[in-house]
């Protein structure tokens, strides 16, 4: 059963609910929230980890947390919602700021339970690891090759390694974590996404989209859940999990890699004629599945790093600018990632260009609002010379207005007058909105669309209109797992 989410928004449902009712944030990591109407005791959340302002901010909502540091970002998810000065006050400028905000951010590498993979060594600590078992230094390449160019599933396969390495390999290591759950495959055959269960349980979503002959591109969860609660996000509805690891980041590629590799004898009759070695292969890699990437910064990074090291050493071999890292707008970590010099591509979503509306829609603006997140961007540009993409999901009669229209072509603008010349440094990548359970909004009709799409070619912003795919299957941020959760409609 899916337990409650809570939300300050809830706040007329949670008023009904008999004093004490303890309420559950999530299954997989239980915070009991008490609703205490009555005595005044029990108005003292002296466990909350936050400040007083936000605390007395709690109580006055009536409630009484008792989390631990693991379930910050849940407070703050929910806190989110409460517009208020102090809490503003309190946002983070730097990276190491916002770990002082958001202890989970970058602190948790999964938890300790959970199985150690293969994947998630550096090449460092796996030469280590094969130095302090005695072997020869070359060892580390070959079962490297094995993993990112091989993709394979045992390690038995490694037939160059001895049998005596091969066994003490699986004593400690392993190389699949991943369980499929759910595995489905759209209607057309280009679409398949799959629900994985991680070692400890949590479920994460991976998608691979197939465009024909063109690319193939997996979409991958950087977190189980996301605490960004983004209104019509399905995701940002179940509420925040942990972070992933970056071996379990990785894990996700390898395994749509692999599906892309097994799969010749699956595809459909009208992709025969693309069949082939480079047709199997992977082409591209976004991060735009479950969770906010630079919320789990170094995990995400060090996927990164690890997924487009060149082949010739041994690597994955995914070229940096077919990977892409679409963020919610955090901006220490976009002002971070502007710092690392790499070449792969930042989406940001900015789905609204006034604050009062993205507000609403992206709650996390109300710390970092358009103008600070604009600069952040064209921080960026100018120091990458990369083009950023603006990502908009169009909602009918919400954000697909002409004033929006025209507040974006101005954003667009303002942000990029200083450098006019790299005005088409900035893109906007619209998709028109995957209906999601808990959002009342739908996706915007086509003529609305086009009127949107019109005033942004008007004003020379080059702009893009994404084919939702897999419809069939919801393929959307967050929805196979929403639907294995929730009991269908009628
Ligand atoms: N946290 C990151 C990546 C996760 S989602 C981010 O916010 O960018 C990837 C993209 O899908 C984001 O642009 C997100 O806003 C969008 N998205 C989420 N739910 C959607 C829905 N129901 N319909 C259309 N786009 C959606």
């Amino acid at each position: 059963m899916q337990s409650p989410r809570i939300l300050a928004s809830d706040h007329a449902s949670l008023a009904g609910h008999p004093p004490d009712h303890l309420i559950t944030f999530n299954k997989a990591t239980p915070v009991n929230l008490t609703i205490c109407h009555d005595t005044e005791q029990q108005r003292q959340p002296t466990d909350i980890l936050c400040s007083p302002a936000l605390r007395s901010e709690c109580c006055d909502l009536g409630f009484k947390y008792t989390p631990d540091s693991q379930h910050f970002m849940e407070i703050d998810r929910l806190c989110c919602q409460i517009d208020e000065p102090s809490f503003r006050a309190q946002k983070a400028n730097t990276m190491d700021e916002m770990d002082q905000l958001h202890p989970a951010t970058d602190t948790i590498q999964g938890p300790p339970s959970v199985l150690t993979s293969l994947y998630d060594l550096t090449r460092d600590q796996l030469a280590k690891q094969l130095g302090e078992w005695g072997e020869p230094a070359f060892r580390t390449n070959q079962i490297w090759r094995w993993m990112y160019e091989s993709l394979v599933t045992d390690v038995d396969e490694m037939t160059d390694v001895s049998k005596s390495l091969r066994t003490k390999l699986k004593q400690h290591y392993t190389l699949s974590r991943l369980k499929p759950v759910i595995a489905q495959r759209s209607t057309d055959g280009w679409t398949r996404k799959w629900l994985l269960r991680l070692a400890d349980g949590s479920e994460v979503e991976t998608v691979l989209m197939e465009y024909e002959g063109v690319r193939r591109t997996a979409c991958i969860s950087s977190q189980a859940g996301c605490a960004m609660d983004c209104s019509f996000c399905a995701t940002g509805q179940m509420g925040f999990l942990r972070n992933l690891r970056a071996g379990e980041i990785i894990e996700q590629v390898i395994w749509v890699a692999r599906a892309l590799a097994e799969d010749k004898s699956a595809l459909p009759q009208s992709r025969a004629g693309h069949a082939g070695e480079e047709a199997d292969r992977l082409s591209n890699v976004v991060f735009m599945g479950m969770g906010e990437p630079f919320a789990n910064y170094n995990n995400t990074l060090e996927a990164a790093r690890r997924l487009i090291e060149p082949s010739d050493k041994g690597g994955f071999g995914l070229g940096a600018r077919k990977l892409t890292i679409s963020t919610v707008g955090l901006v220490p970590g976009i002002r971070k990632f502007s710092a690392e010099g790499l070449q792969v591509n930042l989406a940001v979503s900015l789905h609204a260009a006034t604050d009062e509306l993205r507000s609403q829609l992206v709650p996390i603006n109300r710390r970092y609002p358009l103008r600070e997140l604009t600069k952040a961007v064209h921080d960026y540009i100018a120091r990458s010379n990369r083009r950023v993409s603006f990502e908009w999901a169009l909602i009918d009669g919400v954000n697909d207005t002409p004033e929006q229209a025209q507040a974006l072509v101005q954003l667009v603008r303002e942000t990029f007058d200083p450098v006019a010349e790299k005005r088409h440094m900035l893109h906007v990548n619209m998709i028109p909105l995957n209906p999601t359970h808990g959002y009342k909004g739908r996706s915007s009709q086509r003529t609305r669309i086009q009127r949107f799409c019109a005033i942004l070619d008007a004003a020379g912003i080059p702009n893009t209109l994404r084919v939702r795919r897999g419809i069939d299957i919801n393929a959307g941020c967050g929805q196979l797992k929403a639907d294995s959760q929730t009991p269908s409609q009628p």
